[in-house]
C-alpha cells in the first residue's frame, strides 16, 4: 500500500516524501475496561414496570438503588401503585417479578430525575401512574426552570 501511494505521489509531486504511519491497535477498543453495573445496582434512575399479567405499566424514579426499591414494590410498600396493583389481581401477582422492571434513564441530580420522570409520564401515560396530573407540566414552565424564557409553548400532556 505504501508503495502504491509513493508511486501515486511521485507522479503528482516529485519532491514529496510520504511515509505512512499506522496508529497502534489498542486492546481497550475491543471492550470496556469498566465493570458492568447490574440493573439493580444502579441508583438515581427512572424506571419502568411492565405487568406480565395484564400489560399495565408504571413509570417512577428513585434516588436509591433499584435493588432496594423493587422488592418494596413487590412485597412491602402498601402505598406503592405497583404493590396495590399486583396484590389486587391474583394473575398479575403470580407473573410479576423483578424482571418486570427496567431502567429508562439515569440523571446526575434528583431535580433532573424528577423532570425526566414527569416528561416520561406525560409522554407515555402509563396506566398505573395515578400521579399523571402531577405531570401536567407546561413546556413554558420547563423552559423557565432551565432559564430559557423566550420559549413559551404551552403543552399539556
Ligand atoms: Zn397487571
Amino acid at each position: 500500500m505504501q508503495r502504491r501511494i509513493k508511486r501515486l505521489t511521485q507522479r503528482c509531486c516529485k519532491n514529496l516524501d510520504i511515509k505512512l504511519v499506522f496508529p497502534p491497535y489498542k486492546i481497550k477498543n475491543l471492550f470496556s475496561a469498566k465493570d458492568v453495573i447490574s440493573k439493580l445496582s444502579r441508583s438515581r434512575v427512572d424506571y419502568y414496570f411492565f405487568c406480565e399479567g395484564c400489560s399495565s405499566c408504571y413509570v417512577a424514579e428513585t434516588n436509591r438503588h433499584l435493588a432496594t426499591r423493587v422488592p418494596e414494590h413487590l412485597t412491602s410498600d402498601k402505598n406503592s401503585h405497583i404493590f396495590q396493583h399486583i396484590y389486587g389481581l391474583q394473575a398479575c401477582r403470580a407473573l410479576c417479578s423483578e424482571n418486570c422492571f427496567s431502567i429508562l434513564d439515569t440523571a446526575s441530580t434528583s431535580f433532573q430525575l424528577k423532570i425526566k420522570e414527569a416528561l416520561r409520564i406525560g409522554w407515555e401515560k402509563p396506566l398505573l401512574n395515578k400521579q399523571v396530573n402531577a405531570a401536567n407540566l407546561t413546556v413554558s414552565f420547563l423552559f423557565s426552570v432551565f432559564k430559557y424564557p423566550l420559549f413559551s409553548y404551552h403543552c399539556v400532556f
